[in-house]
């Protein structure tokens, strides 16, 4: 069996002419153009190319957006001020700090700042635990990037076993807990799995859906994917070949039924619901502001 490929491409292209489309009535209807306040600090290459793609994604949908730099040695009180003044902007909807900061900048203290109705990373506890309820107002970009292949895919995840290896606070843990919801995108029996996991091929072979976001260049290999598995790999490793996954694409092809390339694959969605969450940051301030 060869896999189908599910291109993040496509999809993104299809859900970004979608967001253009709302930005612009939500424009003509209200007046007001939705606005994403980008904070980069230091000058970690990745990030830079994260936010220009956040940039550049904002434009071609008719978002508003800006870049605040800071310098590598900021203090996390100068970024707290940066944030308060952000928070306080009414032309600001959306808000995010790219991570990783650097070490002397508490990154709690600093996220825990963003004022939870800009919070579009969904990162605030306050928005982790109307996640966790079940009442979400922004879903993390990530973890709803998949949920949308799963939606425009027909990949049913009522009643399927899904394994998610990996438990990080922005795609492991948040994409566990919206699988195991009930209702649309959800009603799964969900395993989560970690540096600790005893046995991680019996597990990883018992899924139906398998999500990785590890952060191992090619880790998961044939032999650890169930025949006719659905594979969402959410690894970027940069190497001096190029960029790839957790996934070893060129093998699990040849046993799952659908899989994610990487590039071209959950990255670009990424970014696309970030854009979503931009456009309902505007509405849910506009609406707070009638
Ligand atoms: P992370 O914070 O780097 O944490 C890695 C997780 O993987 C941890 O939970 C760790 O377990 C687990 N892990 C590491 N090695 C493992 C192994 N050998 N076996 C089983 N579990 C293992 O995670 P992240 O921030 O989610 O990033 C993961 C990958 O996704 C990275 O490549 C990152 O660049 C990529 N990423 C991509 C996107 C996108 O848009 N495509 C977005 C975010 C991240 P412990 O908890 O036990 O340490």
């Amino acid at each position: 069996m060869t896999a189908t490929i599910l291109s993040g491409k496509i999809l993104s292209e299809q859900i970004r002419a979608e967001i253009a489309q709302e930005t612009a009535a939500f424009v003509a209807q209200t007046g007001v153009t939705p606005c994403l306040a980008a904070i980069l600090v230091g000058d970690d290459p990745g990030s830079q190319v994260y936010v220009r793609n956040k940039q550049k994604g904002c434009e071609k949908a008719g978002i508003a957006s800006q870049l605040h730099r800071l310098s590598a040695e900021t203090t996390t009180d100068e970024l707290l001020s940066l944030i308060d003044r952000l928070n306080r902007d009414p032309a600001v909807h959306g808000m995010l700090v790219q991570l990783p900061l650097p070490k002397q900048i508490d990154t709690t203290r600093v996220l825990e700042a963003v004022n939870p109705l800009k919070d579009v990373d969904a990162f605030h506890p306050e928005n982790v635990g109307r996640i966790v309820q079940g009442r979400p107002r922004f879903l993390p970009c990530t973890p709803h990037g998949i949920l949308q292949i799963f939606f425009r895919h027909n990949i049913p995840t009522a009643g399927a076993n899904v394994v998610v290896v990996g438990r990080s606070e922005i795609v492991g843990k948040p994409m566990a807990i919206l699988l195991m919801q009930r209702g649309k995108g959800g009603d799964a029996t969900v395993t989560v799995c970690h540096s600790r996991t005893r046995n991680l091929a019996e597990v990883t072979r018992s899924a139906d859906i398998l999500i990785v976001a590890i952060g191992q260049p090619n880790f998961i290999t044939a032999d650890m994917v169930k025949p006719g598995a659905v594979v969402i790999d959410v690894g970027m490793n940069r190497l001096e070949s190029g960029l790839v996954g957790d996934v070893d694409f060129a093998a699990v092809k040849e046993v799952a039924s659908q899989i994610t390339p990487v590039p071209g694959g959950v990255g670009l969605l990424t970014t696309t619901m970030l854009l979503h969450n931009t456009l309902t940051a505007a509405r849910l301030q506009q609406t707070a502001s009638i």
